[in-house]
């Protein structure tokens, strides 16, 4: 391509001052900061309400692993350092979230209705290298939603743990639960697509790569 020289008034002195345009984090950004790297894996945990299926009041519910379906408390294995990096809440109404991790003392949080409420830890204060550094034990991680509210809610809550081996260990299948019957299945590893052997239910569940820890 032909390259072509522009010539461009100078405006004042000095560096560009955008801070006051900085509104949002850029995603780019994010997935930069964030993302796994190659010694790391993420799980992801969640629960979803839909409008057809909402939360009732008063009712506590655990976070589900997003790769197995099966709910939290989740035992984290020896081997990894987990840390908790990320979480996101949007309920429309009040809830309570707990995050309960071996016995430290539980993180409750209120986020506020109808937001959707991100928080991204680049310093994480749940990790289990400050209290396991050589990764020598299992560590349990419980995560509920209670309904605050008054009314049935709808929303959904997501928290992603990232994992850091400094073990190793082989693995060629995974437990899955079917969200219909509650069936829990063993099945190779790698395997999205799956048809329930109880119920016939034909869902599909993420794999985010090298096993399931
Ligand atoms: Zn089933």
């Amino acid at each position: 391509m032909a390259r072509k020289e522009y010539t461009v008034e100078q405006r004042g002195v000095g560096k560009p001052d955008y801070s006051s345009n900085v509104t949002e984090i850029k995603r780019g950004e994010t997935l930069v900061l964030f993302e796994p790297r190659p010694d790391e894996r993420q799980k992801i945990f969640y629960v979803s309400h839909p409008l057809a299926s909402p939360l009732a009041v008063g009712e506590t519910v655990h976070l589900m692993d997003r790769e197995t379906n099966l709910a939290t408390p989740y035992t984290s294995p020896i081997g990894f350092l987990a840390s908790q990096r990320e979480r996101f809440f949007s309920f429309n109404g009040a809830i309570r979230f707990t995050l309960t991790v071996d016995t430290l003392e539980p993180v409750v949080l209120f986020p506020s209705a109808d937001n959707l409420m991100g928080s991204y830890e680049s310093i994480a204060a749940i990790d289990t290298k400050y209290w396991d550094p050589e990764a020598s034990f299992g560590h349990t991680w419980d995560m509920t939603i209670t309904n605050v509210d008054t009314i049935p809610l709808s929303g959904m809550a997501q928290v992603a743990l990232i994992f850091t081996e400094i073990g190793s260990s082989v693995m060629t299948e995974k437990r899955v639960r079917c969200l219909k019957c509650g069936n829990i299945m063993t099945v190779p590893l790698k395997q999205t697509r799956i048809e329930c052997s109880e119920c016939g239910y034909d869902f599909v569940v993420p794999f985010f790569g090298k096993e399931i820890i």
